[in-house]
C-alpha cells in the first residue's frame, strides 16, 4: 500500500451528523457526509475523488441498469476502546470483489486505490463511526458500468464508489429457515460465487414466498438435483453435527463468506472437526431427529453468526435445539467479535488499524 495515491478530496461544508439519531439506527438507511468515486475510462483508472454523499446522474441508457453489471461488496469498521477505527479483513472483500469483477467482465481495481480510497474516507467521516458497543460502520464497496449505450457487450467506463452507513447493534433472534425445493440461486457455470446485484434481483420473489408461509429466510439447494444445502439468503450455513463442524465446500455456486471461512480458522485452531463437504437435506433432517444435529447457524458480516431455530421441509418444521452455554457458535461469535473490536489480541492478522 502506498500513500502516494493521489485523491482528490472535496469536503462538505457542514456535516449532517446532527440530523442522525446514533441511538435509533435503522441498517442501510443513515449515510455518512462522504463518498469515494473512482471512473474508469479510456483503459484505466482516473484520480480517486472524495465528494459529498449524494445523488449522481446518468442517462437511461446507462448500461448497468440494462445489462447488470453490477457488483458490490459489505464490510464493517468499529472504533476501539482508544478510539481508534479497525476495519475485519479488508483484503479478503478486496480480493473477491475483484473476483466478482472478472467473472462479469469488470476491470479489476487496483488495491492501493481500494485500500487507501477506503482508508481516508473513514479517516475524514470518523466521527459517523459509532463508538457504542454492537453498533459499527457499514462499508459498501461497489462497480458498475456506465457507458451509455444499448448494446449487449462490456461496458468501457465504469466507477468504483464506497460509501458507508453508521449502524446499529445486530440482533436477530433464531431464524426460522425454509429448504427451497423449486427456485435456485446458482448453478454450475453460473455466477453465484460472485457478488453481483442479479444473484440478489433473482432471491427476492422466493424469499417473499417464505416470508409470506412464515419464514424469515430461504435455504438453498443446489440446482441440479435440490438434494443438497447449499447457503441462506447473503449468509453460508454451517451445522454441528455429531460434534463436527459441517458446511458446504464453496465452489462456483456458492458464495466464499469471510466470515464463513474466519470461523473455520477459529475451529481449527481449537481443533474442533470440520467436515467441509455437500449435507443432504434428508441427512439433515434425520440428523435433526435423532438429535445429532445440535447447532445451525449462518455467517455473515452483519450478524456474523446468526443461530437458527427451525427449519422447515416439505411442509414439516424440524426443531433444533437450544443452544447449550457453551455452544460453539456462541463461543465463535465472541472470539470473532472481540477481535475485530480490538478487544482481544488480533493474532491472526484480521484487522486494520487505520
Ligand atoms: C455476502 C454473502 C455472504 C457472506 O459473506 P461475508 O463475507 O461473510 O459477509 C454469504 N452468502 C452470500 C450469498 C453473500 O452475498
Amino acid at each position: 500500500m502506498t500513500d502516494t495515491l493521489q485523491i482528490d478530496i472535496h469536503q462538505i461544508e457542514k456535516s449532517r451528523i446532527d440530523s442522525v439519531d446514533f441511538d435509533n439506527l435503522v441498517f442501510g438507511r443513515s449515510f455518512a457526509d462522504h463518498m469515494l468515486m473512482v471512473d474508469f475510462k479510456d483503459g484505466e483508472w482516473q484520480t480517486p475523488q472524495i465528494l459529498p454523499y449524494g445523488p449522481i446522474s446518468y442517462s437511461p441508457a446507462m448500461m448497468s441498469l440494462h445489462y447488470g453489471q453490477a457488483i458490490f461488496e459489505g464490510m464493517k469498521a468499529y472504533k476501539n476502546a482508544a478510539g481508534e477505527i479497525l476495519v475485519f479483513r479488508p483484503e479478503e472483500n478486496w480480493k473477491r470483489l475483484n473476483k466478482s469483477a472478472v467473472r462479469m467482465c469488470i476491470p479489476e481495481i487496483p488495491e492501493d486505490i481500494f485500500m487507501e480510497g477506503l482508508s481516508q474516507l473513514l479517516r475524514l467521516d470518523a466521527e459517523w463511526i459509532p463508538a457504542k458497543e454492537g453498533c459499527s460502520m457499514y462499508i459498501r464497496p461497489f462497480m458498475f458500468s456506465t457507458d451509455e449505450y444499448v448494446g449487449v457487450s462490456p461496458s468501457k467506463t465504469y466507477k468504483f464508489m464506497i460509501f458507508n452507513c453508521p449502524v446499529g447493534s445486530y440482533y436477530s433472534k433464531p431464524l426460522r429457515v425454509r429448504v427451497e425445493t423449486q427456485y435456485i440461486r446458482a448453478a454450475h457455470g453460473g455466477v453465484g460465487f460472485s457478488k453481483n446485484a442479479g444473484n440478489y434481483g433473482g432471491s427476492l420473489y422466493p424469499t417473499k414466498l417464505a416470508m409470506d408461509a412464515g419464514y424469515d429466510q430461504i435455504i438453498w439447494t443446489d440446482a441440479a438435483t435440490h438434494t443438497f444445502v447449499e447457503e441462506a439468503g447473503t449468509m453460508n450455513l454451517l451445522f454441528v453435527i455429531d460434534g463436527a463442524l459441517v458446511t458446504a465446500p464453496t465452489g462456483d455456486t456458492i458464495l466464499d463468506g469471510i466470515t464463513r471461512k474466519s470461523v473455520l480458522q477459529v475451529a481449527k485452531e481449537w481443533r474442533m472437526k470440520i467436515e467441509e463437504r455437500q449435507l443432504s437435506v434428508q441427512e439433515l433432517v434425520e440428523g435433526i431427529k435423532a438429535g445429532k444435529v445440535t447447532e445451525a447457524f449462518g455467517a455473515g458480516t452483519a450478524a456474523v453468526i446468526a443461530p437458527i431455530a427451525t427449519i422447515g421441509f416439505e411442509g414439516v418444521d424440524y426443531q433444533l435445539p437450544e443452544r447449550a452455554e457453551d455452544a460453539f457458535s456462541k463461543r465463535v461469535f465472541e472470539e470473532i467479535n472481540d477481535t475485530r473490536l480490538g478487544k482481544k489480541a488480533d493474532t491472526r492478522g484480521w484487522v486494520m488499524k487505520i
